[in-house]
């Protein structure tokens, strides 16, 4: 059997065609009033990394808020919204591939629109995109997309939901972060990535974000991204580092924590430089000096990320009890790695044994043409620095193939690190070049081909250490979040025996597979761990400990 986990609404209860009920409207207002069958099904199809999911959860909430009902198939939508990826070229022909599908929904439905945001759209090529994805109408940059209810008409005096943006209506709580720009109404919203802090703050207050599981949440902290590394185009589709207020991401996590979350993953290109940008306070004059930041700015006075993980681990909900029972990060770029944050998260509870520490190549020469800004040599004292704080501590990595100019040699020594390191799991793939970034003038000089072999054999290795290490878990009782019921043709075995079966995280962010129904989604279970494969772990279960 398979349950499906609808997404829970932080929204007043909607009516039956599923637009939002609308607040009552003046008297001169009336007639102008839009009601919720004209008002468009949307559907979103997100593509890439935690980050886009997280801004389609806001772009969600926003066309909600604005009375639009959510679609479950793209077929039957009048507005599609695709959230899209660019890190590698098949990201975008995913997307591309689409194209004549839209073209023939909109042969048929000649009212729907289609808008496409994410890491495709950005100012450098515009001019392409036209061309590229005819089926087309409207292009979002990722920093424009709080722009998407108003940019499609929608932001009207009248349109259900958004009159509490209005001026005279906006609530006490909401009224600090409201851009004063959503109150008018009619006019465009000018675009400035700097408005992403506010925008957020302003859904948290509203409530409107639609959040896709009760348990498990994501919190942006950090936008853009300050690296440079040559082959990537997030710094030219992101934009700039942009920190959030570090008050606005306690009263979201405090928010999420007496919701009933449990498991709550910070967000960010590279969450490490948390707070740089942000101004000096008294409040944090002791975090002056004592940090090892990479980069050469005066963060004298200014939060950082271990400031923000020991202020989130600290909230406790009115028994007592920590507001968030597991605190994640992705992700982590390494010349950032502070002793100051190892200690955090050595120290604080909350914050799993997990780090997603990305490598990228084990060799300096690539390295240093990848423009990382750090040494193998370095890394590993940061990988000992942190087995050392944090003993247990699993740690997972991203790695590519066949950048420009590897050599067969280079390769090597980026098996070689991966044997001395043992990650518990690594999310490998071949350079693919992007166009407009610094790499994209180098000589993709590795043939597909072998892009390809050297992926194959960098895997295979990953697979056997991944099941050693997995192996090591049998025998052992570890606390699984229980955040999915297994489909019956994902595992054999348990349509033979006509068992449920269910699956979850434990805190090493190791998968663990066990019988059990749904009731069992959203608890923290302990598991004994009877078996182990290359990629997850299969359990009995002891005993329940926290009710969802
Ligand atoms: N900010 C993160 C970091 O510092 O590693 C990663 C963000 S990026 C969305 C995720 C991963 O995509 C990268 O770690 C890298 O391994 C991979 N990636 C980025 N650009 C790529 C490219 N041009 N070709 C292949 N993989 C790429
Ligand atoms: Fe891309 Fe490097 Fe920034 Fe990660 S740190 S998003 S890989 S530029």
């Amino acid at each position: 059997m398979t349950v499906r986990a609808l997404p829970v609404l932080e929204l007043p209860a909607r009516s039956a065609t599923g637009g939002g009920e609308g607040p009552r409207v003046a008297a001169e207002l009336e007639e102008y009033v839009v009601g919720p069958e004209s008002l468009p099904r949307f559907f979103i199809w997100t593509l890439g990394c935690q980050m886009n999911h997280s801004d389609s959860e806001e772009m969600a909430g926003a066309l909600l808020a604005a009375g639009c009902a959510e679609s479950w198939s793209l077929e039957d939508a009048d507005l599609v919204v695709i959230n899209s990826c660019a890190i590698r070229e098949a990201a975008e022909q995913k997307v591309i591939g689409r194209m004549g599908q839209l073209a023939e929904l909109k042969q048929a439905r000649p009212g729907t629109r289609v808008v496409l945001t994410g890491c495709a759209v950005r100012e450098d090529n515009r001019h392409v995109l036209r061309r590229r994805y005819p089926s087309v109408d409207l292009f979002l940059r990722p920093d424009e997309e709080p722009e998407l209810v108003a940019r499609l008409g929608l932001a009207t005096l009248t349109a259900p939901g958004l009159m509490a943006g209005v001026a005279g209506h906006v609530p006490e709580t909401m009224a600090p972060h409201v851009p004063a720009t959503i109150a008018r109404v009619g006019r465009s919203i000018a675009a400035t990535a700097d408005r992403l802090p506010g925008t957020r703050a302003a859904a948290v207050a509203a409530g409107s974000i639609r959040r896709g599981s009760r348990w498990d949440a994501w919190v942006p902290v950090i936008y853009g991204c300050d690296k440079t590394c040559t082959y990537c185009i997030v710094p030219f589709s992101r934009g700039p580092e942009r920190s959030r207020p570090f008050d606005d991401v306690l009263a979201e996590c405090r928010k999420l924590g007496r919701a009933g979350v449990l498991n709550l993953t910070l967000l960010g290109q590279n969450v490490n430089s948390y707070g740089h940008d942000l101004p000096p306070e008294q409040r944090f004059a002791d975090l002056a000096g004592g940090r090892t930041l990479g980069r050469r700015i005066d963060t004298t006075g200014r939060p950082d990320f271990a400031a923000l993980l020991r202020a989130i681990d600290a909230l406790r909900l009115e028994d007592g009890r920590p507001a968030i029972a597991r605190l994640r990060f992705v992700t982590s770029h390494p010349w950032d790695l502070t002793d100051r944050l190892i200690d955090a998260i050595a120290e604080c509870p909350s914050v799993c044994e997990h780090l997603h520490l990305p490598v990228q190549s084990g060799d300096d020469g690539v390295l240093h043409r990848m423009g990382r800004q750090y040494s193998v040599e370095a890394y590993l004292r940061l990988v000992q620095r942190l087995r050392s704080a944090v003993p247990g501590i699993a740690l997972s990595s991203d790695v590519i193939v066949g950048f420009s100019g590897e050599t067969e040699r280079q390769f090597e020594a980026t098996l070689e690190l991966l044997r001395t390191v043992r990650y518990d799991q690594v999310f490998a793939a071949a350079y693919s070049v992007r166009p407009g970034t610094p790499a994209a003038r180098l000589p993709d000089d590795v043939s597909p081909g072998e892009k390809r072999r050297r992926l194959n054999a960098l895997l295979e290795l990953q697979e056997g250490i991944g099941w050693e290490l997995n192996r090591a878990w049998v025998g052992r009782r570890t606390e699984v979040l229980i955040d999915r019921v297994d489909q019956p043709s994902a595992h054999g075995e348990a349509t033979a025996r006509g068992a449920v079966r269910v699956a979850g995280r434990n805190r090493q962010n190791k998968l663990v597979h066990l019988d059990g129904g749904p009731e069992l989604l959203g608890r923290l279970v302990d598991v004994v761990i009877e078996r182990a494969g290359p990629y997850s772990l299969q359990g009995s279960q002891v005993e329940a400990t926290i009710p969802a």
